[in-house]
Formats: C-alpha cells, sequence, structure tokens
C-alpha cells in the first residue's frame, strides 16, 4: 500500500459516513497518516415562488447553518470516540470545496461513499462522480451497502 500522510474523508452524515470511516481509520492507522474530516454545508438559494422565483424575502443565516453543521460533526466524532481526527465543516458546492480542501491542505487520498445524499440508487452519486474527475491525488470510492 502506498504511503500516505494525509487522508481525507468526505462526510455527508448519511448512513454512508458510518461505512466509509470504518474504512479511513483502518487506512489511516496502518498508514500512520494524519486523518481529516470534511462536511460540506450546502447553500441552497430560497426561493420565493409566489412573487418571484428568482428574488426571496428569506432570510438564511448562513453561521447558523454553520454551527449546526458543526455540532454534528462533533457528535459524530464523540459517538464513534475519535481521537486525533481534525475536524471541518466548510460552506459551498461539496465538489468544489472538497476539491479546494485537498489542494490547500496537500491530501495524498481521498475517502468518499460511492453515492449518499444525492446519489441514492446510483452506483456512482454525483459528488463521487465529481470528485473523481476534479482531484489531482488518489481516491478512494467506498462500495456503500444499502
Ligand atoms: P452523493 O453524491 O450525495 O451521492 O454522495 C456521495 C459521497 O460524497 C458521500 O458518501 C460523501 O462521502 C460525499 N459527500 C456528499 N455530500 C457531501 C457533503 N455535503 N460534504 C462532504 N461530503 C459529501
Amino acid at each position: 500500500m502506498s504511503d500516505y500522510k494525509h487522508i481525507l474523508l468526505a462526510v455527508d452524515f448519511t448512513k454512508s459516513a458510518e461505512q466509509i470511516l470504518a474504512k479511513a481509520l483502518d487506512i489511516a492507522e496502518h498508514n500512520n497518516a494524519k486523518l481529516s474530516m470534511l462536511h460540506v454545508v450546502e447553500y441552497m438559494p430560497p426561493v420565493d415562488y409566489v412573487n418571484d422565483p428568482m428574488v426571496s424575502n428569506w432570510v438564511v443565516d448562513d453561521n447558523e447553518m454553520l454551527e449546526q453543521a458543526e455540532k454534528s460533526l462533533q457528535k459524530f466524532s464523540k459517538q464513534h470516540s475519535l481521537k486525533n481526527v481534525d475536524l471541518n465543516v466548510q460552506f459551498g458546492r461539496p465538489k468544489h470545496v472538497i476539491s479546494q480542501f485537498v489542494k490547500d491542505q496537500q491530501c495524498d487520498l481521498v475517502i468518499i461513499g460511492s453515492h449518499g445524499r444525492h446519489g441514492i440508487s446510483m452506483l456512482l452519486g454525483s459528488t463521487a462522480s465529481a470528485v473523481l474527475h476534479a482531484m489531482p491525488c488518489d481516491i478512494l470510492t467506498i462500495k456503500i451497502e444499502e
């Protein structure tokens, strides 16, 4: 096996997260690698269908969404008694944020589920598929069992 130094695990809090975590911990331990976890909060622009589909009066508090996601990631980490795992939450489109994180943090392996929320019932979900094309390093796509 290659000598990986910094592994990135992309988690979306679906059932897939549990399955890919087990593999990631195993690989990180065998490689004595740093393990980072990243959850991307996806921004859904609110739409006001009644008055104008392009404009909305709703106010979405980005910080509140980030805070909630941070809490969820910490809870996930506690539930699995994770130690020495770097937890990250960022805002944006998963495929872009994951690629940028890998470049900025010089990760040499990305571990991602074959499908999660977007790719339900697909062989390869949209995030996994997009990341596959954009990544400057190895990618391990874990087949998610239903
Ligand atoms: P999907 O494209 O939704 O089918 O998800 C496939 C895989 O991409 C998931 O198993 C996760 O590993 C990753 N992923 C999807 N959405 C996110 C997200 N918002 N943040 C981090 N990773 C994600």
